[in-house]
């Protein structure tokens, strides 16, 4: 044996390396294998950061183009330099990742370099040396779901990972998923001048959202110069020189289609990754979707083996990997870790962004839970029209008869940002009028918060 710990670690993304560091913090000896040549996961190399520094670059290019105007501030002769806008994602990359391995060495935390295969319960080999370990966690992330009949190259048919990699931008990119990501990318370059056409399988986007903001969301996109094919598939894809060309067919069946691209853009999910690993050997139940089945203590069906994040049920969400990873070394360091799943928000981080909390309309009506709606537009909030950003309203629902917030949804500027005040109330069991009795700063977005908060009671002032 090279090495024994009190935890070993599978993966070092949000959720392994949280878990890795918090399982320091509280004394435990603690490794973390990873195979990939840098630390982060799939968040900090080719998912939430790379994404993100992309949509603020492209949303400064389009601001330069034509909102600046607007505010008197005029700006001619802007080009585009794809490669620098590039360059500086990388940066970004690289100083966040960089950053994860500093806080490795800070908190004494062991980078076994390689591929991680649990041998046997106790024992985790990484190319050919074994390790023992009191506790064993996989935190391997996930994949893109594949689609039968479009074969992805990375090339002309790309995941996401190629989608931000992208050294021209496409002339037409059509997006096959209309969920968070395929909107975020499809924002890129739509913003960066590309034809964007998504297509979606099921009537509405993003659908885990309230159903009103995912129209609203629609809408919004389509004034962007977004277009839609809603409830339709894609049954195949053919690549002629520099062209593909994508057979369609309406979802319920009926008459097929081609439309061609010169860049297909597939986002229809993500699935559990557990390559090599070697969990049929020894064991490790998943569930019909291939995930880890889990107990509330995040152990696995072996014990002494655990699994988090992604590989496990629940939002594929980096800050919920995170969440598990705190509350799984915190159980193993004899603590009373907890992760309340009904306070983890979800945001789309497009121009105006999508951002929700805890219950929907649509699922409160399935539980027969009686609620109240308070809704707030951004057109009446002083600081969203100073800020010539108007578009979109907060969306509350509390129970009818305790006022107890059960849910929150926005669509508007900074969104994602504003969702926080909803996740902490959610979280200390707030009352709508908690909220509406709170002083909100003048002139803030956040007033259209209170303000959504007072329309539960039919109270709202501004409107
Ligand atoms: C384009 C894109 C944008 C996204 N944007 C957001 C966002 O804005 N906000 C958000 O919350 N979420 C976002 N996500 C989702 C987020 O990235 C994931 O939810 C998160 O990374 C999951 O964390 P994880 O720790 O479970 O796994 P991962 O981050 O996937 O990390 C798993 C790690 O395990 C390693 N690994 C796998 N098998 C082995 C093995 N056998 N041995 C050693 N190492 C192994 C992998 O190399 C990987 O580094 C985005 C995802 C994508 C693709």
């Amino acid at each position: 044996m090279s090495e024994t710990f009190d935890v070993i670690v599978i993966g070092a993304g949000p959720g392994g390396y949280v878990c890795a560091l918090r399982a320091a913090q509280l004394g435990l000896k603690v490794a973390c294998v990873e195979k990939r040549a840098t630390l982060g996961g799939t968040c900090l190399n080719i998912g939430c950061i790379p994404s993100k520094a992309l949509l603020q670059s492209s949303e400064n290019f389009h601001a330069a183009q034509s909102a600046l105007a607007d505010h008197g501030v005029m700006v001619k002769g802007i080009t585009l330099d794809l490669s620098r806008m590039q360059a500086r994602k990388e940066e970004v990359v690289s100083a966040n990742v960089k950053g994860v391995e500093f806080l490795f060495k800070k908190n004494k935390v062991t980078w076994l370099k390689g591929a991680a295969r649990i041998a046997r319960p106790g024992v985790v080999a990484v190319d050919g040396a074994e390790y023992a370990a009191k506790h064993i966690v996989i935190a391997t992330g996930s994949e893109s779901v594949p689609l039968p009949g479009v074969e992805v190259d990375e090339t002309r048919i790309v995941t996401s990972t190629g989608g931000l990699a992208l050294d021209a931008v496409p002339k037409h990119l059509v997006v096959i998923g209309g969920g968070y990501i395929g909107l975020e990318l499809g924002s890129v370059w739509r913003r960066l001048g590309a034809e964007v056409t998504v297509i979606e399988f099921l009537d509405r986007l993003v659908p885990t959202m309230d159903g009103e903001i995912s129209k609203a969301f629609e809408r919004i996109l389509a004034k962007q110069g977004m277009k839609f094919r809603l409830q339709t598939k894609v049954t195949g894809a053919r690549v002629e020189k520099k062209t593909v060309i994508l057979s369609l067919e309406p979802a319920k069946g009926g008459k097929a289609e081609e439309i061609s691209a010169d860049i297909v853009l597939l986002a229809i999910g993500r699935r559990p990754y557990v390559e090599g690993l070697g969990l049929t050997e020894i064991g490790v139940a998943r569930d019909e979707r291939g995930r880890i089945k889990t107990d509330e203590h995040y152990a696995t069906s072996v014990a002494g083996i655990y699994a988090i994040g992604d590989v496990i049920a629940g939002p594929m969400l980096a800050h919920k990997a995170e969440e598990e990873g705190v509350a799984l070394a915190e159980i193993l360091a004899g603590q009373a870790g907890h992760v309340n799943y009904g306070a983890i928000p979800g945001v789309v981080y497009t121009w105006p962004e999508a951002a929700c909390v805890g219950a929907t309309e649509e699922s409160l009506r399935e539980a027969g839970t009686a609620y109240r709606v308070g809704k707030f537009p951004f057109t009446a909030n002083g600081r969203a029209r100073a800020m010539g950003e108007t578009e979109g309203f907060v969306k509350l629902l509390a129970d009818e008869k305790t006022d107890r917030l059960l849910g929150a949804h926005i669509i508007g500027p900074d969104a994602g940002t504003l969702i926080a005040e909803l996740v902490t109330a959610i979280e200390f069991g707030a009352s709508a009028e908690d909220v509406a009795r709170t002083s909100h700063a003048h002139p803030s977005l956040s007033e259209a918060v209170k303000e959504a908060a007072l329309a539960v009671a039919g109270r709202a002032l501004h409107i």
